[in-house]
């Protein structure tokens, strides 16, 4: 009888297969490997040795392995993440292996990836459509698809353009030379609070076991300088780091940061990249090439050689939290994977989430303080306006005194900042004439103006109109009004109110990419900007040195809904912006806009008692058995019709677990009943804390046969309730 081995794909509907292995092969555990697969030939790491005992299946039935990769095979450590990874968010087990092997058997084997590039120079008489592409594509380089999705057309086009041979195959190597980053390159003289912190965290590193420390530390306090410290140390002993961001948007700044202490960049990991870098820089982090990683989240799931230490930047960001395909919190991963990897994680931030807070007090996290700013910075002071005394004309937005200081600001040739997280002109647009709401007809949600393209878009499925100049329904004209303020309309007050000032408003919109937050943050440090409008992006890292007002134009936003954590994020994200301002010698002035002054999460932020609302919030949450106390499981069923969702979730509700420790809310269509064409019903699922959840939830769905065109979405721990 031939040896059986077993492999997980990197299929998430296929899962692990039995296969046989020819004679005369050495293999272990780990290892990549192609299968056949049909016709295909398909990707997977060989996840047990032999099951000749398990498998009982004649040999002409069993197919051999195709080919065994002459790569370092995955660690045992890493085979049991990505088993507790697929069980705690009940994922399947190829989808959470994909993500660390994003690849085809072709690109793994290939050693060179054919790109195309387009000169720079005049093109011949062509079509409109083809002049244009070439336009779009000038000096440009990629796959056919990257070129085709750069210059937004069919990959036909350029195709067609190949043959003409005006674009031209360029084979870019695969080889890797990377330099190596320098512990010693530039060292840094820390303060003295730093220089304990670096020691703490360098203790750690030596004793090389898992521990979880919280760097807890103001804005502006040098967080950043402490962890790369330990990464230095970790550099020393020859091992690989992994530095997780929450925006990718962050990543160029960092990179020039790590760059001034390290002597060399490190390398990078994020869905931006081009597949030939991405093959690359997979290559280099498994073979152990790669020393020092920064990525987003995927990179947690990376088959590192040998890692050492993972860090995780802003790491009360919700942007950890994945909310498609394998759903998972990133910072909970972090601190799972070196727990299996037996190594230290560091969670940085200057507000931490809820439940890192709480795992410090029960003991599980290390906490460590940074509570003063470093250098001659001080903390900004903190002005509460509250709204319901200011007299705004209709349509304005800024109350006086926030005015006034930007005024001054502008004048001393100070940079300030108007922070309102809305995308777009208005949330919302509304018929004078006959009330009609102008809504996205995929979901159930307003369409937002954005004057600025001359569209209305859905900020949930990207459906995009133009603006129409009659009411869609009663089609009176010019009776369509904008309601309530947008970045846009902001922006546009301040043009009014500062003429002269130079104007620049920061959103996912106009800032998607790394290369375009470089040249953002050049401007800033040039001081070729006077005024920032920005949403949430800015909120994060950035380190201006001549900005010293910060105006939150609604601090009242974030409260609406009040969804579990409403009240955290509010208070995360106003301190966050709040530390923006003042983070040099020139002292900060932060500006509040409210219409409820008194509520916790601003009267924290003005007096700036951070301990008195993190308590005050855990109390609500114990009390409610809400996380961290109690656990949440959202199930979401949906389906493009909407009777099949509803009967789908009135069958899971008639069968729904019952006992001690467990409610289960629902079905109830969800708030966003509509969604990209979808229509959506939830359960929420409490649980104490010691329920087995994710096995209950296995039991419950296994009761009842699903529909094929009914998806449902499991999300443990989730962050969204819509
Ligand atoms: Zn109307
Ligand atoms: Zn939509």
């Amino acid at each position: 009888m031939k040896r059986r081995i077993s492999v997980l794909t990197t299929n998430p509907s296929l899962g692990i297969l039995t296969y046989s292995l020819p004679e005369g092969k050495a293999v272990t555990a780990g290892q990549l490997v192609s299968i056949p697969l049909g016709p295909r030939q398909i990707l997977g790491m060989l996840w047990e040795e032999d099951v000749s005992n398990q498998i009982k299946i004649a040999d002409n039935r069993l197919r051999p392995v195709s080919k065994i990769y002459d790569l370092p095979e995955a660690s045992h450590c890493y085979r049991k993440f990505i088993q507790w990874v697929s069980s705690y968010y009940m994922a399947p087990l190829g989808a959470v292996l994909r993500m660390g092997i994003p690849f085809s058997p072709a690109t793994i084997e290939s050693r060179e990836i054919k790109n195309y590039y387009v000169p720079k120079r005049e093109w011949p008489k062509l079509t409109p459509l083809r002049q244009q592409a070439l336009e779009k594509l000038s000096g440009e380089k990629g796959s056919v698809r990257e070129l085709a999705e750069k210059a937004e057309i069919s990959p036909a086009v350029i195709r067609a353009l190949i043959k003409t041979g005006l674009i031209t195959e360029q084979k870019t190597s695969l080889e890797i030379v990377l330099s190596l980053p320098d512990p010693d390159f530039n060292a840094p003289i820390l303060s003295e609070t730093q220089s304990k912190a670096a020691e703490i965290l360098k203790e750690s590193i030596a004793k090389k076991s898992f521990e979880t420390f919280l760097l807890d530390g103001v804005t502006g306090s040098g967080k950043t300088e402490v962890y790369f410290e330990a990464i230095a140390q970790t550099l020393r002993d020859g091992k690989q780091s992994l530095i997780l961001l929450p925006e990718i948007a962050l990543t160029e700044p960092f990179l020039k940061r790590f760059q001034a202490r390290f002597g060399c960049e490190p390398v990078v990991w994020h869905s931006d990249l081009s597949q030939a870098r991405r093959r690359k820089n997979w290559q280099a982090i498994v073979t152990g090439q790669a020393k020092v990683v920064i990525g987003a989240r995927s990179a947690l799931f990376l088959p590192f050689k040998a890692i050492g230490l993972i860090i995780v930047d802003e790491a009360h960001e919700t942007s950890f939290k994945q909310e498609d395909g394998v759903c998972y919190q990133a910072r909970d991963v972090a601190v799972m994977r070196a727990k299996f990897e037996n190594i230290p994680v560091i969670l940085a931030t200057a507000t931490p989430a809820i439940e890192s807070v709480m795992q410090v007090r029960l003991g599980n996290y290390k906490e460590i303080r940074l509570a003063e700013r470093h250098g001659s910075a001080g903390l900004p002071t903190i002005h509460v306006i509250n709204m319901t005394e200011q007299a705004l004309a209709k349509g304005r937005w800024l109350a006086p005194p926030l005015v006034k200081a930007l005024t001054n600001a502008v004048e001393r040739h100070e940079q300030g900042l108007l922070f309102l997280n809305r995308r777009g002109y208005a949330p919302l647009t509304l018929c004078r004439h006959c009330g009609h709401r102008i809504k996205c007809p995929h979901c159930t949600a307003w369409m937002v103006e954005h004057r600025q393209l001359g569209q209305m878009i859905c900020h949930h499925c990207g459906f995009t109109m133009p603006v129409p100049d009659k009411c869609p329904e009663c089609q009176t004209a010019d009776s369509l009004v904008a309601c309530g303020p947008g970045v846009e309309r902001i922006a546009e007050e301040t043009a009014l109110l500062f003429p002269e000032a130079r104007i620049e408003t920061i959103t996912s919109d106009t800032l998607a990419t790394p290369k375009q937050a470089a040249e953002f943050v050049e401007k800033m440090d040039q001081g070729a900007i006077d005024i920032i409008i920005g949403t949430q992006l800015i909120t994060k890292g950035y380190h201006f040195p001549r900005l010293t007002v910060v105006g939150v134009v609604d601090a009242d936003i974030g409260l609406q809904g009040g969804d579990l954590r409403a009240s955290e994020h509010s208070f995360q994200q106003i301190a966050q912006v709040a530390g923006r301002a003042g983070r040099s010698a020139l002292d900060g002035h932060v500006f509040i806009q409210t219409y409820e002054p008194e509520t916790p999460v601003i009267s924290a932020l003005a007096s700036g008692d951070r301990e008195a609302f993190y308590q005050t919030e855990l109390e609500i949450r114990e009390i409610t058995e809400a996380p961290p106390f109690g656990r949440y499981v959202a199930l979401i069923i949906s389906s493009e019709k909407q009777e099949i969702a509803e009967a789908v979730g009135h069958q899971l509700g008639q069968r729904k677990p019952e006992g001690d420790g467990i409610e289960v809310f629902g079905p109830a269509p969800a708030p966003l009943l509509q969604l990209r064409g979808r229509y959506r019903y939830r359960f929420l699922i409490q649980a104490k804390r010691n329920i087995p959840i994710q096995r209950v939830i296995h039991q419950w769905l296994s009761k009842i046969s699903i529909p094929s065109s009914v998806r449902i979405t499991i999300d443990v721990d989730p962050y969204s309730f819509f």
